[in-house]
């Protein structure tokens, strides 16, 4: 068995002020007696679950977190330290979009607990935001930035999105530039995924816009990588950068074997080899929560094998590589031996390279990360 470390805590809030074309996202429209409802009942989920665990992260994912008041996230920060064991200097981030903050509001935040914000800004071109459906332009985001400086934050973070309709590597330059410019202490990169029934895909279609092609997109992704690490950031994960000691450490969790608690519609949690979820819409979450009714929508304990191959193939994510000797000492099995043969035609191809006890993705290997991990995945092997 793992031995435990300190759990994250992530509470999902869903709701946002108007839905981008491309959100997959467990998120609904804004509604403030919904809201109210929900922050009652994720305050008695969390002190119904609390069993005075350590934990030494507190993530508000979304949705947009930063539609709920100062005082609101910070009852629910109070509910967390009430029924959990949460470190003095725990992390606690608030995702927030920029056209959703003030410097009022991000200094409460603060003095609410909030001691990092990871903005959803996307791009630096309005035009791109325009495009995505996003409420905010390029000189808000700035000024969102600006005022948590102000605000007494120094853990910032900044999302941005490559492969846009009509984005050009020139146009991606503008937005890294744009980034860099302001000196947050983490970027995370994603390319645009488009689901298949986006809203986005039928603008695009009605507009004449298009993404570039596959391999434009691989360029765009390693010239974003090598630009942001040229400007002091540091690759530490297949989407993700960080200044010296200032990467995700809740995230980190999900790619080091770690265990969460999730709470609020649709949330997971992995703990003592068990994981599940909670139902997903926001009225029929709080609904059960109020009348004391299970919440829980799927739950499985997770095999050895199946602990094994996900703590494998998450890790390998991270730009370190996974300490495949060590987990595989963990889960009481041979992991070279178990997983050579699969392996091999990646380290061959040089996507993958096996270094002192452990196995880590080239650059190239992060581009075809999925292929390369699924090596991992369905193993016909012996292990239980
Ligand atoms: S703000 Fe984020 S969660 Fe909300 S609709 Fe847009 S992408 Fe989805």
């Amino acid at each position: 068995m793992p031995s435990p470390s300190p759990l994250g805590l992530y509470v999902h809030v869903p709701f946002c002020a108007s839905i981008c074309g491309y959100c997959n996202f467990n998120r609904g429209l804004f509604d403030p007696a919904l809201k109210a409802a929900y922050v009652e009942a994720v305050r008695l989920e969390i002190r119904r679950a609390g069993d005075g665990a350590a934990a030494d992260t507190i993530y508000f994912g979304g949705g947009t977190p930063s539609l709920l008041e100062p005082t609101e996230i910070g009852a629910i920060i109070q509910e967390c330290r009430a029924a959990f064991e949460v470190a003095p200097g725990a992390e606690i981030t608030l995702e927030a979009n920029p056209e959703t903050v003030s410097r009022a509001s991000l200094l409460a935040f603060r003095e609410q607990g909030v001691n990092r914000i990871s903005f959803g800004v996307q791009s630096f071109r309005d035009e791109e935001l325009q495009r995505l459906g996003r409420a905010h332009s390029a000189e808000r985001a700035r000024r969102a930035f600006a005022d948590a400086r102000a605000a007494g934050f120094d853990n910032l973070s900044l999302d941005l999105m490559l492969w846009l309709p009509g984005q050009t590597r020139a146009h991606l330059e503008e937005s890294l530039d744009g980034l860099l410019a302001l000196g947050p202490e983490h970027a995370s990169v994603y390319l645009l995924e488009l689901y298949p029934n986006a809203p986005l895909r039928d603008t695009m279609a009605r507009a004449g816009w298009s993404q570039a092609p596959d391999d434009d997109a691989a360029d765009m992704y390693l010239m974003a990588m090598e630009r942001l690490e040229e400007g002091g950031l540091e690759q530490y994960e297949i989407s993700n950068l960080a200044a010296p000691g200032r990467r995700c450490r809740h995230n980190m969790k999900y790619w080091t074997d770690g265990e969460w608690a999730g709470f609020g519609p649709g949330a997971h949690s992995t703990r003592h080899r068990v994981r599940w979820n909670n139902v997903c819409g926001t009225s029929e979450y709080t609904r059960r929560v109020e009348a004391g009714e299970p919440i829980v929508a799927a739950c499985r304990p997770l095999g050895t094998r199946e602990a094994l191959e996900e703590a494998l193939f998450m890790g390998l994510r991270l730009s370190e590589g996974v300490p495949y000797e060590e987990i595989g000492a963990r889960y009481g099995v041979d992991v070279w031996t178990t997983y050579s043969e699969r392996l091999a035609p990646a380290i061959d191809a040089g996507l993958l390279i096996r270094q002192a006890g452990r196995l880590r993705l080239t650059r190239p290997g992060m581009l075809m990360a999925n292929e390369v991990m699924a090596a991992f995945l369905r193993t016909d092997s012996t292990v239980e």
